[in-house]
């Protein structure tokens, strides 16, 4: 059963954010989706991801950010060009009072000026559980034994293991790349997209 993340009170649908419940209306889609931060006031994103940093949800007749869709809701359309910021710098926030409408050029020096452009992956996020040499040996085994039993051979979630296979995670360690292998704090190579799609 979803609760609101308002009122906490129960609510009468078994909602997913994801595409396929495109019989629940967008709101309660979008209720059901994110759990608020009660330091912070974020509206964290709970749901399906579009990639690693953003949420995705079904609205307006296409796949598209959760924030965005969060924007449309609450505040209205998108005019061409333009693009929704965080003024959190929480990429899974979806509270449209940390949004805000920008030019590319003005969430390009919001990055700057947050130090957000290039980012810590892989083995150099502090969390991260598995070496690279692991995620090789891993997708070695995809196909021959199930994904739940890869995951506690190695010490991980079984949803670790789907997103290797997805290539959500990781996907930046080839076998025939070794620099991949072992990234120093920010990669200077690949630096985080700047938007997350066009308009
Ligand atoms: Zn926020």
């Amino acid at each position: 059963m979803n609760r609101c993340p308002h009122c906490n009170q129960p609510m009468p649908i078994n909602a997913s954010a994801r595409t396929g419940f495109r019989g629940v209306p967008l709101e309660m889609r979008l209720l059901a989706s994110y759990e608020i931060d009660k330091v912070s006031g974020c509206w964290n994103w709970i749901g399906g991801r579009r990639s690693r940093r953003y949420g995705q949800i079904y609205a307006f007749g296409r796949r598209m950010s959760a924030h965005r869709a969060s924007w449309m809701l609450n505040r209205g359309p998108i005019a061409a060009g333009l693009v929704v910021c965080h003024r959190c710098d929480n990429p899974l926030c979806v509270n449209p009072d940390h949004l805000f409408l920008g030019t590319q050029a003005d969430n390009v020096a919001d990055m700057d000026s947050k130090g957000r452009r290039g980012r810590v992956r892989g083995e150099a996020v502090n969390t991260a559980k598995l070496t690279a040499e692991q995620v090789l040996e891993i997708r070695a085994l995809f196909g021959r034994l199930p994904h739940r039993m890869i995951a506690e051979r190695f010490g991980v979630t079984k949803s670790q293991i789907d997103k290797i296979r997805s290539g959500v995670c990781w996907a930046h360690v080839t076998a025939d790349n070794p620099e991949s292998y072992h990234p120093k704090g920010a990669d200077p190579v690949a630096p985080t997209p700047l938007f997350d799609e066009a308009a």
